[in-house]
C-alpha cells in the first residue's frame, strides 16, 4: 500500500429529525507505515472516520484513496471475540485463504503469551487476554492498514501498557500504516509518530502535530509527561472534553 490520501468533506448521518454532521473539513496523509494518532472528545467523530477508512461507511462526500486495501486489520473498543471459538480459531477465523504463512495465528498467539491459551474460549480468558487475542487477530493477514479504535480502554494500567508494548513490538517488524484512536493524551505520546487532534461538532482537525520522541516510550515515563505539559502550555484548551480526568483538570 502507498500513502493514504483522506479527504472528508462532509459526512452526514440522517436521523428522525433532521442531520448531524460528523465530520467536516477533513483531510490528512498518511505515509505508508506511520503510526498516527487521532486524539478527541467523544463524539467527535473518530470511530465514524475509521468507518469510512475500513470502506465499511460510502455514505460520505469526499475521496479516501485506497478506497479499501487489500489487507486491513481492525481491532475494536471491545474484544468482539466469537465465545462458541477457542482463541486460535478466533485468530485462524479471520485468516484469508489460502494461509500466507502456515502457523502464523499459534506463532502470533505464542508472541502475545497465549500459548497455553491456544484451545481456552474467550469466556475464560481475562479481559486483557481476550485483547490479546483480538490483537492477533488483527495481525493474522499480515496488515498494511492497522486500524484500532480506542482498543486498551477499561484496563488495568499494567495491562493496558503490555498490550501497548506488543502493539509496538509487531508494527515495528511488520510496518503496517496504524491509524490508533484515543482520547489520552499519555497514551498518543507514547505510541504515535504523529498526533491529529480533532474537535467535536462536527469533527475537524484543529492540530496535526509530530512526536519526535526516541523510543521506546512510556506514558508514564519523563519524556512524555515533558512533551504533554508543552502541548498543554501551547494549546490550552485542547484537552477540553477528552475524558481523561487528570489532563482535564490540568487545562483547567
Ligand atoms: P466518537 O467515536 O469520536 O465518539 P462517533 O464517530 O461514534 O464519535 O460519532 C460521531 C457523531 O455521530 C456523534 O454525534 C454520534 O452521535 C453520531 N453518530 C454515530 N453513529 C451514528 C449513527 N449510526 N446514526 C446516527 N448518528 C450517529
Ligand atoms: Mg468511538
Amino acid at each position: 500500500m502507498s500513502a493514504l490520501d483522506i479527504a472528508i468533506n462532509r459526512k452526514v448521518y440522517r436521523t428522525g429529525g433532521g442531520e448531524n454532521v460528523a465530520l467536516a473539513d477533513l483531510a490528512f496523509t498518511v505515509p505508508q507505515g506511520q503510526f498516527l494518532c487521532i486524539v478527541g472528545p467523544s463524539g467527535c467523530g473518530k470511530t465514524t472516520l475509521l468507518s469510512i477508512v475500513a470502506g465499511l461507511d460510502r455514505d460520505y462526500e469526499g475521496t479516501v484513496a485506497p478506497a479499501r486495501p487489500d489487507r486491513i486489520g481492525f481491532v475494536f473498543q471491545t474484544p468482539r471475540l466469537m465465545p462458541w471459538l477457542t482463541a486460535r480459531d478466533n485468530v485462524r477465523l479471520a485468516l484469508d485463504p489460502p494461509p500466507r504463512e502456515e502457523g502464523r495465528a499459534e506463532a502470533l498467539l505464542r508472541e502475545m503469551n497465549l500459548g497455553g491459551q491456544l484451545d481456552s474460549y474467550p469466556g475464560h480468558l481475562s479481559g486483557g487476554q481476550q485483547r490479546r487475542v483480538a490483537l492477533a487477530r488483527a495481525f493474522v493477514n499480515e496488515p498494511e492498514l492497522l486500524l484500532l479504535d480506542e482498543p486498551f480502554t477499561s484496563l488495568d494500567a499494567p495491562t493496558a501498557q503490555r498490550l501497548r508494548d506488543s502493539l509496538v513490538t509487531l508494527w515495528q517488524r511488520e510496518r503496517p500504516t496504524v491509524l490508533f484512536v484515543t482520547h489520552d493524551l499519555r497514551e498518543a505520546l507514547s505510541l504515535g509518530d504523529r498526533i491529529l487532534f480533532l474537535t467535536a461538532g462536527p469533527g475537524r482537525m484543529v492540530l496535526d502535530m509530530p512526536v519526535d520522541l526516541p523510543r521506546p516510550r512510556s506514558p508514564d515515563g519523563s519524556a512524555v509527561e515533558a512533551a504533554r505539559k508543552r502541548l498543554l502550555d501551547l494549546y490550552p484548551d485542547l484537552l477540553r472534553g477528552l475524558d481523561t480526568k487528570k489532563d482535564a483538570e490540568d487545562a483547567a
